[in-house]
């Protein structure tokens, strides 16, 4: 047919919001719309932490995709993508092929490990439902090995690498459990340790050092060890050895200290640093007008000169932009450069504590924890409306 095919590629942050605005601006026939993810559902991302240590449930961090997208407008397929052939323009999915006229590559990122040894292999990770699951899982069993094989301290010492947004939100939710689990286990809690490595000069880059002062007292309060400015040299079964020489012993090592775009994107050929394609100012492939790459995928630089962090507020924003470029493009319309209009960042500090920074404001505590809650609500309510915000929202 004649009917220019779109495929978006991810149902994240911004493979979401492409198909919700392409499902509003596109008239009857104008375009079929095919959104591919592995799952039938679409999860929060910047919410796993909390499943992942045990303060919330799977059933806050996702809604089925179904709930979302409008199934008379945009076709849904559950399939994992194998492979992007763009000569083709074809995508390889585990159980068939599409083609496809335009595509968006919204696969969000993967852990980058940076060639540490033993990372890949006996670190865990936050970035999936399923991998979260594990997470949670894991600490539980060795609260309950720590009682069945001795005491030997390595069941309760905990060793996150990374110290930026993820890494720090972890570390709170996982002190903010410790109590309950050490309850739960009848484990003197003074015995678990929390460790933080952080390779960076740091804590939290791109926060004022007063707020990252500020997060690093409250969480040491709540138990936590950090070791900033110390590199992670190899991972092991039952520990780390760290740059200084040091080996700390412990069975839970969660790694947050690097991300990188989908391995899917180098594969397809196109030109990338770390997984992450520089895209034009249209978010399309150099090369390649009929191809957009949006979040973590995408490499864009700010105009300081430096790159946008990759952040699930950035992918909503260039989703929206994606779908009002794809519509231009089918109606050989102009289309729109994107601008990134930043709201303020908040990370949260474990139960009523955070920190924030709104334009040139500065929050911390009660407020910038509050207003963590606000972030997440108003994406519910972009993504689900009223409805989505009163099943899914978290207002305690
Ligand atoms: P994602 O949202 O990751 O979506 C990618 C989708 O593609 C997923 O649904 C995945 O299942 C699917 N997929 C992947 N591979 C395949 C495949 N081969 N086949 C089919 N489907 C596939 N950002 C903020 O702005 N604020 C925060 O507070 C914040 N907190 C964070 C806290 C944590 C713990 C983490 C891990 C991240 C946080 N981030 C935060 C970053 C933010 O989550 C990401 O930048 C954002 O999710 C990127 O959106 P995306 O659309 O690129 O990809």
């Amino acid at each position: 047919s004649s009917i220019p095919k779109i495929v978006i590629l991810g149902a994240g942050y911004g493979g979401i919001l492409t198909a919700q605005r392409l499902q509003k601006a596109l008239n009857y026939n104008e375009a079929d719309v095919t959104l591919v993810n592995r799952h039938e559902y679409h999860y929060f991302t910047t919410h796993l932490h909390m499943p992942a240590a045990g303060t919330d449930s799977i059933e806050h961090t996702r809604v089925s995709i179904s709930k979302l997208i409008d199934e008379f407008k945009i076709d849904l397929v559950k399939s994992s993508v194998q492979e992007i052939r763009t000569q083709q323009k074809k995508v390889i999915l585990e159980d068939g092929t599409l083609s496809y006229d335009y595509l968006v590559i919204a696969l969000g990122g993967e852990p980058e490990t940076f060639g540490i040894p033993g990372l890949d292999k006996y670190a865990l990770t936050i970035r999936s439902i399923n991998s979260v699951r594990l997470i949670r899982e894991h600490i539980e069993y060795q609260f309950a090995k720590y009682k069945n094989e001795n005491n030997a301290q390595e069941h309760i010492n905990f060793v996150v690498g990374g110290a930026g947004f993820s890494g720090i939100e972890f570390v709170a939710e996982l002190a903010d459990r410790i109590p309950a689990l050490c309850k739960e286990y009848d484990v003197d809690p003074s015995m678990v340790n929390i460790y933080n490595v952080e390779a960076a000069p740091t804590a939290l880059p791109g926060f004022a050092p007063e707020l990252v002062e500020h997060a690093m007292t409250v969480l040491t309060k709540k138990g936590v060890t950090f070791k900033i400015g110390v590199a992670i040299k190899e991972c092991l079964p039952n520990g780390v050895i760290l740059a200084t020489g040091e080996e700390i012993k412990a069975s839970t090592i969660v790694w947050t200290g690097g991300i990188r775009g989908n391995r899917l994107i180098e594969a397809a050929g196109f030109e990338a640093m770390r997984g992450r394609v520089k895209v034009d100012e249209y978010l399309r492939v150099p090369g390649h007008e009929n191809i957009f790459i949006i979040g973590d995928g995408s490499l864009m630089i700010n105009p300081e000169g430096r790159p946008y962090p990759p952040t699930a507020q950035i992918a909503m924003q260039q989703g929206e932009c994606c779908a009002f470029n794809l519509v231009a493009a089918i109606r050989s319309q102009q289309p729109k450069k994107f601008a990134f209009s930043n709201k303020g960042t908040v990370a949260s500090l474990g139960k009523g504590q955070g920190i924030a920074v709104v334009g040139d404001k500065k929050y911390r505590g009660w407020t910038a924890a509050q207003l963590k809650k606000v972030v997440d609500m108003r994406y519910l309510f972009i993504i689900g409306g009223i409805p989505l915000v009163l099943k899914k929202g978290r207002f305690f």
